[in-house]
């Protein structure tokens, strides 16, 4: 789950890390008197979960509180790179001598944390470390190890950053591990003309595996780009939805996995990765095949279910009774295999539905579904 930047400021503050004094507001009007309590000129700034704020006019210098007000009303409701901005941020505005970029990421593919840092922060960073990789320091930080002050010398040092940030470097590294975060960011850095070092923005990414530990954050909803994704997560579903056209059902997070292998391996591909678990009763099958059924780019659909606690049988059943609050409108191909397959597989075919047929092996059914899509959809 990502943080807005000001929750993130928030925890920045709260391990020692200097912020500029701010406050949070959904209304213009409140936007002027905060303002005022600020010192009259402020940074209005949009939450918005995303970057490129400052480039997409959603961060604004005002220099008295009427123009606060102004630049509130300007950037609430403004869209960025599709997030709407339902609040602001107003800051006590900073007089910057340079700009830095410093993060932490877990970086899955090397199983390794790695420390990002550049003396080139600012608006820029992607450019920069695009067109001069050099000028980003990418130094790996053993979990085990951490950082430390002497680590964090090092990074400094390969990033050029000043003396100062040494202690701003140990500060996030605590954030991240004491906060359950996977990404902190802090873009910019700045230090002041007063040879402060400040956080001017940043962004916090926390492990949604330790959300229930995260109470503070429950509050905020798990966001989802996808509509038919929110609508799954509402039913309690494990959906992800992929760009293919074979929606997948399976019970098991493996089985599922492995079945858009298979699927991919005959040529076709998955529209979605759908495990309903071991509990595969009707409601989660009719709640299931609906969201999948929802997806205009299905074509096809393949069910492939292992019985282990829960029987074939069972699995057939809910298959059936769903085909009563579903409008079959795509072909659904059948594996079931395992626990009381034989009986499953009887109940289907007294079903005799017309769209859907059974398959006696995984690969047979990824066959058949991949081909009436293939079919469906001429490549
Ligand atoms: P982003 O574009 O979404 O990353 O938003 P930032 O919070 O990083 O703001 C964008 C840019 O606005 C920063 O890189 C700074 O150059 C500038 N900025 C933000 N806050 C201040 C401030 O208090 N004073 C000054 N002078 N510039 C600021
Ligand atoms: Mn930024």
């Amino acid at each position: 789950m990502d943080l807005y930047e000001h929750q993130a400021r928030e925890l920045f503050a709260e391990h020692g890390i200097l912020v500029p004094q701010a406050e949070v507001t959904d209304s213009a009007t409140r936007a002027r008197a905060i303002a005022r309590r600020l010192g009259g000129r402020v940074v209005v700034k949009a939450q918005v979960k995303t970057g490129g704020r400052g480039k997409a006019g959603g961060v604004k210098l005002a220099e008295d509180p009427a123009a606060a007000e102004l630049a509130a009303r300007r950037i609430l409701g403004m869209d960025i790179k599709g997030h709407t901005a339902h609040t602001v941020m107003l800051a006590q505005p900073v007089d910057i001598d340079s700009e830095f970029y410093v993060s932490y990421v877990l970086d899955r593919a090397a199983g390794t944390f790695l420390a990002i840092a550049s003396a080139e922060g600012g608006m820029d960073i992607e450019e920069v470390a695009a067109t001069r990789p050099e000028a980003v320091a990418r130094i790996p930080v053993d979990p085990a190890e951490g950082v430390t002050a002497a680590k964090a010398a090092r990074i400094a040092d390969a990033a050029g950053l000043p003396a100062q940030a040494v202690d701003v470097l140990v500060r996030l590294w605590g954030v991240l591990t004491r906060e359950d975060a996977v990404l902190v960011e802090v873009n910019p850095l700045v230090r002041t003309a007063a040879g402060q070092i400040l956080a001017l923005d940043g962004k916090v990414t926390l492990d949604d595996n330790a959300r229930f530990r995260r109470e503070r954050w429950g509050a905020q909803e798990v966001t989802h780009d996808d509509p038919l994704e929110a609508e799954a997560a509402a039913k309690g579903l494990n959906y992800v939805k992929l760009d293919g056209e074979v929606g997948i059902i399976g019970n098991g997070a493996g089985l599922v996995m492995s079945t858009l292998d298979v699927v991919a391996g005959c040529g076709a591909r998955p529209a979605n990765f759908l495990d309903i678990g071991g509990g595969a009763s009707a409601r989660t099958m009719a709640d299931g095949l609906n969201v999948i059924l929802l997806d205009p780019a299905v074509k096809s659909v393949l069910v492939n279910v292992f019985g282990g606690i829960t029987a074939c049988d069972a699995v057939a059943e809910g298959i059936v009774e769903a085909l009563d609050s579903v409008r079959l409108t795509k072909p659904l191909v059948v594996r079931l295999d395992g626990n009381n397959a034989a009986r499953g597989r009887a109940i289907l075919d007294d079903r005799a539905h017309p769209l859907i047929q059974q398959a006696a092996t995984m690969d047979g059914a990824a066959r058949q579904a991949a081909d009436l899509a293939l079919t469906a959809n001429p490549l």
